[in-house]
C-alpha cells in the first residue's frame, strides 16, 4: 500500500494563502472573485498594466500564473522569484514568516501516526485472517464428504486472499460470520 508524507513544500504551498500575502504584506491590489477562490492583479514580475497575473486555489493551496510574463507556481516559486531565492532558501523564509512547524520532530511524529495506523490495520487484518481460516477449517472437518461445502469452502479462501490484497478486514469478518452459520 502507498504511504506517503508530506513534503516541507507541500506543507508550505497548502499553508500559504499567498493573494492575502501579496495584499496584506505587499500592499499588491488584489480583485478577487466573488467565491475567493481566484483572484487577479497587476504582475509584480514584468511591466504589466492590465492585471495579467493570475491566482486559483487549488485542494493543495494557491497556484498563480501571469498571461504577460508566463511566469507561474506556487508561493514557493513566488517568494524565489520575487526575493531572488534559492528552493531551499525560499522554503525557510516561508516557514519562518508564516510560522509553519516543519521541523524533524513535528515530520517524524507525522510520519509516526502514519505508520502505527498501518500497523493496526495489518494487525487487524491478520487476526481476522486467521479467525475466518479456522472457522472455513472447521467448518471443512464437520461435513468433509459434502462437496458442495466443500466448493464454498474453497471459494471463501479465495475471497479471503482478495480480503487480504484489499486490506478488506470487514469483508473478512463476512467470510467468518458466513463459516459460522454454515455449521
Ligand atoms: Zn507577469
Amino acid at each position: 500500500m502507498a504511504q506517503r508524507f508530506l513534503s516541507t513544500y507541500e506543507v508550505v504551498k497548502e499553508s500559504v494563502d499567498l493573494p492575502s500575502f501579496m495584499e496584506g504584506d505587499l500592499g499588491i491590489d488584489i480583485q478577487w472573485s466573488s467565491d475567493r477562490e481566484s483572484c487577479k492583479c497587476i504582475c509584480p514580475f514584468h511591466g504589466d498594466s492590465d492585471p495579467s497575473f493570475s491566482m486559483r486555489k487549488h485542494a493543495d493551496g494557491w497556484g498563480f500564473h501571469c498571461f504577460g510574463c508566463n511566469s507561474g507556481g506556487t508561493v514557493v516559486e513566488f517568494f524565489m522569484k520575487h526575493y531572488n531565492l534559492e528552493r531551499e532558501e525560499a522554503l525557510e523564509q516561508i516557514c519562518e514568516r508564516f510560522e509553519i512547524g516543519t521541523d524533524s520532530q513535528e515530520l517524524l511524529s507525522a510520519a509516526i501516526r502514519a505508520l502505527s495506523r498501518d500497523v493496526n490495520t495489518s494487525g487487524r487484518l491478520a487476526s481476522m485472517h486467521r479467525l475466518a481460516a479456522d472457522e472455513c477449517r472447521t467448518l471443512l472437518r464437520s461435513r468433509v464428504e459434502d462437496a458442495a461445502l466443500r466448493k464454498w469452502v474453497s471459494n471463501a479462501f479465495r475471497r479471503m486472499n482478495e480480503c487480504l490484497e484489499d486490506m478488506d478486514c470487514d469483508g473478512l469478518e463476512r467470510i467468518c460470520t458466513e463459516a459460522r452459520r454454515l455449521k
